[in-house]
């Protein structure tokens, strides 16, 4: 076992990946900016090296500052949370070439599933349903055209590089079409540097669903379930919950193996997750996630799984600790994503918090790296925390959410809990009945 790792992320996932490694008996090293010297992952890991100014690209995004930093410490493997490195497969290759463990699948598994048309190619080649669509890229306005006559509109145009709900437009119509194709490619080639973008139908009320895998890269793989994450704000996600409300044992048995089966043909090493839209009991394809995810507590509550510590077991030649036999699904979970954005117009709000208190209690999990008098720099993501609740049913841990939420105090800056207050009163969330586009026709109509 590695005596001590880097975690090359910060906020709530670098103190996630901190608690796994020092329950592990593993020396954890930490990075920051100038701007997050006083971060709590710094005061949290064993030791902390300052690798840059604050932009991300001069600091979390510098493979030569992280690759020092882990040489000047003697750490042995890294860590990347989720976002900046985590799927960049140009560093895991650095990384290698400097005899370096990355705790994450190969370079070559986040090269194929980063660019979504390979992806999808390749998912399909394994046995995964997809969304109908382009057969691959899409190289001109006539094509795309030509595309959108045979599979019917609306159509939604992809960058085949995007990510975080970057890249993405929608065409209602022919008429649209020429606008749509032209600005998803512009902000591929403007946020991702690849301007290649594929067509698929656009699914008008599906559920996302997301299956979790965990391979130990030599052959064998298991699923844990599904995260349903259905409620979006501009494709992004604010509220997740597992297990899904509109999926059985059965389908999730069916899907799951399918899923588990695929990553391990490949040799998959480590988490991973395969997302999906769900409609009318069909199962679509999206993309593949090569990383741990935001929304990976729901999981680990409900399985009662620690996905770090299996991520560091695998990345360190250990085998997995988890048959699919021994994954038994025990009650419900709910996150919800608390960003420091004032509502309803969802603006970034970074400043000083003058008092924080976390709940707490029975199946209540906060994971955030805020303490009181902490000052949110305005450099990176605006989520401080996840709340995440667990309970033996769903109307428990929806009970227990709105009582957690209630203890939750976040004073000198404004917060996302009031959404949260205010969609615990809606039916549609509360019978678990709602889809991917329910979110923002509700701000529509609320705001
Ligand atoms: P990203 O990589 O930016 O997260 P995804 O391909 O995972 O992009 O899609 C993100 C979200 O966009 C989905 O969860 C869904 O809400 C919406 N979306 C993606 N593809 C489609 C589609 N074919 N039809 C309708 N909505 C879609």
């Amino acid at each position: 076992m590695f005596k001590k790792i880097l975690i090359a992320n910060r906020g709530e996932i670098a103190l996630r990946v901190i608690r796994a490694a020092r329950e592990m008996g593993i020396g954890s090293v930490a990075v920051h900016s100038t701007a997050d010297a006083d971060a709590m992952h710094v005061r949290m890991a064993d030791e902390a090296i300052c690798i840059g100014p604050p932009p991300g690209t001069q600091s979390y995004l510098s493979v030569a500052a992280i690759i020092s930093a882990a040489e000047i410490t003697g750490a042995e493997a890294i860590h990347p949370g989720y976002g900046f490195l985590s799927e960049n497969a140009n560093f895991v290759q650095a990384l290698q070439d400097h005899g370096i463990t990355f705790i994450g699948p190969t370079a070559e598994h986040i090269r194929v599933m980063g660019d979504k048309i390979t992806a999808k190619d390749t998912m399909k080649k394994l046995g995964v349903p997809c969304v109908p669509g382009s057969d691959g890229g899409v190289p001109d306005l006539e094509t795309a055209l030509q595309v959108g006559k045979e599979i019917g509109y609306p159509v939604i145009i992809k960058a085949t590089a995007g990510g975080g709900g970057k890249g993405m437009k929608l065409a209602n119509s022919e008429s649209e079409m020429e606008n749509a194709f032209r600005t998803a490619r512009s902000e591929g080639k403007s946020n991702f540097g690849n301007d290649e973008v594929y067509i698929e139908k656009y699914l008008g009320r599906p559920r996302h669903i997301e299956i979790q895998v965990f391979g130990d890269g030599k052959g064998k793989a298991v699923h844990l379930g599904e995260r349903d994450c259905s409620l979006q704000r501009r494709h992004q996600k604010v509220f997740e919950e597992a297990p899904g409300p509109a999926i059985d044992e059965a389908t999730r048995a069916k899907i799951g193996k399918v899923c588990a089966d695929a990553v391990a043909s490949i040799d998959y090493a480590g988490a991973g997750t395969v997302e999906f839209l769900y409609e009318d009991g069909e199962f679509y394809f999206i993309e593949m996630n090569t990383r741990l995810q935001v929304e990976h507590p729901v999981t680990e509550a409900i399985f009662g799984v620690d996905l770090v510590r299996e991520q560091i077991n695998v990345a360190a030649g250990l085998p997995m600790s988890i048959t699919q036999d021994d994954l038994k699904i025990n009650g419900h979970a709910i996150e919800v994503r608390i960003n420091a954005e004032k509502v309803p117009q969802f603006t970034p709000c970074p400043g000083k918090i003058t008092q924080y208190h976390a709940p707490g209690g029975l199946g209540v999990r906060m994971d955030s790296a805020l303490y009181d008098g902490y000052s949110i720099p305005p450099y990176y993501d605006s989520l401080i925390a996840k709340l995440i609740v667990h309970g033996p049913d769903r109307p428990a841990a929806l009970a227990r959410l709105k009582r957690a939420l209630g203890e939750l105090i976040v004073d000198g800056i404004d917060t996302t809990t009031p959404l949260f207050h205010a969609l615990l009163e809606e039916d549609a969330v509360l019978t678990g009945d709602y889809n991917i586009h329910w979110l923002e026709k509700w701000l529509e109509a609320n705001t």
